[in-house]
């Protein structure tokens, strides 16, 4: 038996394996969960880099106040 059609996560009903969406309850079928994209990593380290920088600024200005 060929694996040519696969079942449908929600109604259970057969569905064509390239479906995108369910023919019989109409649900939407993701092939793969597309992974997260990593802008908050990106981000994190900006802020980071900022605290860093803002901590060597404050360092700085206190070293030529006092
Ligand atoms: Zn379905």
């Amino acid at each position: 038996m060929q694996n040519k059609t696969r079942l449908c996560p929600y109604c259970n009903e057969e569905i064509s394996p390239g479906a995108l969406m369910c023919k019989h309850c109409h649900a939407p079928l993701m092939k793969k969960p597309k992974p997260k994209p990593p802008f908050w990593c990106g981000q994190y380290m900006l802020g980071v880099y900022s605290g860093v920088l803002f901590m060597i600024l404050v360092i700085y200005i206190f070293n030529k106040v006092f």
